[in-house]
């Protein structure tokens, strides 16, 4: 994968409170700030196993929603996932174990910018599909 000249995924601070399960804070060459919480890391893991189930959840599935989008009809209670440890790798990603075992996830900071939670970069980086 090249290295993007894009100041808005470069990152230029990148704080990881796996302790007290705070989640990720990372700040950016553009001014951008982005926080994460570790479940919503692991809703958008992207290694190919959860890739491959977010595709067959969109694609009308009966797996149970994410907790944010669940109904009451289904009360599918999943404890949240917390990281356990991360590991950074080289100088373009961070690995996550999160605490239901699952440590395949790499998030590059190219994903990181991609997923960042606000709405702005919800417009910028993910266009509605169609
Ligand atoms: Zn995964
Ligand atoms: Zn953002």
């Amino acid at each position: 994968m090249p290295t993007p000249a894009d100041p808005r995924k470069k990152p230029t601070s990148i704080k990881i409170h796996i302790s007290n399960g705070a989640g990720i804070d990372i700040a950016w060459a553009d001014g951008h700030a982005s926080h994460y919480d570790f479940t919503y890391l692991r809703e958008e893991c992207p290694c190919a196993t959860c890739s491959d189930a977010r595709g067959k959840k969109a694609d009308h599935s009966a797996e149970p929603a994410p907790a944010f989008l669940s109904s009451p009809a289904l009360p599918m209670f999943k404890p949240k996932p917390r990281a356990q440890a991360a590991t950074q790798i080289g100088s373009y990603a961070i690995q996550l174990s999160f605490s239901d075992g699952h440590s395949t996830g790499i998030y590059s900071y190219d994903y990181f910018r991609i997923i960042c939670p606000c709405a702005e970069c919800a417009k910028a980086f993910r266009t509605p599909e169609s």
